[in-house]
């Protein structure tokens, strides 16, 4: 059966100031590298054949009922608002409704300049189509709110960044990529009737049962108070949190720079771009709450009472930390197996994670061998880890579940970045052997399929740094 996919398309139905209707570009020779088949299915999509998905995903055939749009938006980015973002090089594709009765974007994210593109060639390399590939869909089996992927294609062209690499194209699936900086850039420009359709859109879409924008700021605040103590159970740093990619839906988007950390430290980045450490790990929830600000900034300039506004919006706002606290401690109480962790209990956690970074503790493995003889291995004086272990053990007398809850809550795996970069390496040496394999590791992280990939690296395969060059 050929290739088919049942668009329903909404966001090409508001008005035209939203977005620029926009076709991908066709490259040269387009091969496909990988398909999400359940993913596909999952989304009621008919796969086709390998040539057909190659033509399709690379942009060289626009599928039937699809309504090829760039997105307009705009943002903060590392706390300087910039006016005009929006999708420089990606292309809406339409949408569509899955089996789960979720509506989700179909995106392309590679394929050739729009209107938004500014200086950029709107194409994107191999490296970081492998990394958002691998790590979204690791995020994904790991039950944290993700953009997923479809297929990555290669486009046989060169895009050129510090040297030429291989083009290739992503195709991306969202509940949808209305942003922060989507609001925003309406609010700036002081089109109340834009920023009104807007707010309704996004409501109808992700949250029905908001009465309006300040319940709609309050569930986005909810969700984003969820998601981020979520990548911190899992040392996930984003590294590039402006508000044009932080996502309404309240799903993790726009995997640039982002990694997971190995050795646990709080002021841990790896973005290469994030000189003053705005978006180090430890920071993300102060960072969650500032783009939360900025939300309600703009939803604010389309409300008839302002003043009424601020102030329900600043109680809102004001809230948030202690949502984003209660969120971490029960992520981090069911690490060491709590499964109703009490506020007493964030000081024993916060020793643990105190005690990881003096001893240079790998982060997951440690959490993985919590309760085995091997837990004080991770720590460069076993000793200061066993005294932390006594009142543990004492505190888990009343925890019947701890192992359970554990097993639960601590991946065997994660992407790390030494397997990633060098995945890459061998993807551009035309070897996906490796990239299968992460796939194939990742879509079970709390099962130890693979033992070699869950190794934290040793220091010579230590990789500290992502670039951006995206
Ligand atoms: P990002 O850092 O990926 O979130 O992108 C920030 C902004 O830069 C967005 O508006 C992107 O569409 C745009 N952008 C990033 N890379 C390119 C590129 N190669 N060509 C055109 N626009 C780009
Ligand atoms: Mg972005």
């Amino acid at each position: 059966m050929p290739l088919h996919i049942p668009f329903d398309n909404s966001y090409a139905a508001l008005p035209t100031d939203f977005y620029t209707a926009q076709n991908p570009t066709a490259v040269q020779s387009p091969s496909l590298i990988a398909f999400n088949d359940d993913l596909a299915k999952l989304l009621g999509i008919t796969a086709g054949d390998v040539d057909e998905q190659a033509r399709v995903f690379a942009g060289n055939v626009v599928p039937d009922g699809a309504t090829p749009l760039a997105q307009l938006y705009s943002g903060h980015q590392f706390g300087s608002y910039n006016p005009q973002l929006g999708d420089g090089r990606a292309v809406l594709l339409g949408e569509v409704i899955g089996t789960d009765g979720i509506r989700r974007d179909i995106q392309l994210k590679g394929s050739g300049p729009t209107p938004y593109s500014r200086s950029g060639d709107g194409r994107a390399w191999l490296g970081p189509v492998l990394r958002e590939y691998v790590v979204s869909e690791a995020m994904h089996a790991l039950g944290i709110p993700t953009t997923r992927a479809l297929a990555a294609t290669l486009t046989g062209q060169p895009v050129y960044r510090e040297a030429a690499f291989p083009g290739a194209v992503l195709t991306r699936v969202a509940q949808s990529h209305l942003r922060v900086g989507s609001f925003q850039v309406f609010a700036h420009r002081g089109q109340t009737e834009q920023l009104k359709t807007l707010t309704g859109y996004a409501i109808n879409r992700h949250y029905p049962d908001a009465k309006g924008p300040m319940d709609l700021l309050r569930a986005v605040c909810a969700a984003q108070a969820e998601l981020i103590p979520a990548w911190m159970a899992v040392g996930f740093i984003h590294g590039v949190m402006n508000t044009d990619n932080c996502s309404i839906a309240g799903e993790t988007i726009d995997y640039g720079p982002c990694a997971f950390m190995d050795a646990y430290a709080q002021t841990r980045v790896f973005s290469s771009i994030d000189q003053g450490a705005r978006y180090a790990y430890a920071n993300q929830p102060n960072i969650a709450v500032w783009n939360m600000a900025q939300f309600a900034t703009a939803l604010i300039q389309a409300m008839d009472d302002k003043e009424a506004a601020v102030e329900e919006a600043t109680a809102i706002i004001h809230a948030m930390p202690a949502q984003l606290e209660a969120a971490w401690l029960r992520r981090f109480g069911a690490k060491i197996g709590l499964s109703a962790p009490t506020p007493a209990d964030q000081a024993m956690i916060e020793d643990l994670l105190a005690l990881m970074e003096q001893n240079g503790a790998d982060f997951t493995n440690t959490f993985a061998a919590l309760g085995t003889p091997v837990a004080r291995d991770q720590f460069s004086d076993p000793n200061a880890f066993d005294g932390w272990a006594t009142g543990w053990q004492s505190r888990l007398q009343g925890a019947p579940d701890a192992a359970q809850v554990m097993a639960a809550a601590n991946p065997l795996i994660i992407p790390r970045n030494h397997r990633i970069e060098t995945m890459i390496q061998s993807a551009l040496a035309n070897d996906y052997a490796p990239f299968e394999r992460l796939m194939a590791a990742l879509s079970d992280p709390f099962a130890n399929s693979d033992p070699a990939l869950c190794k934290a690296p040793v220091p010579s395969e230590i990789v500290p740094a992502t670039f951006c060059g995206t």
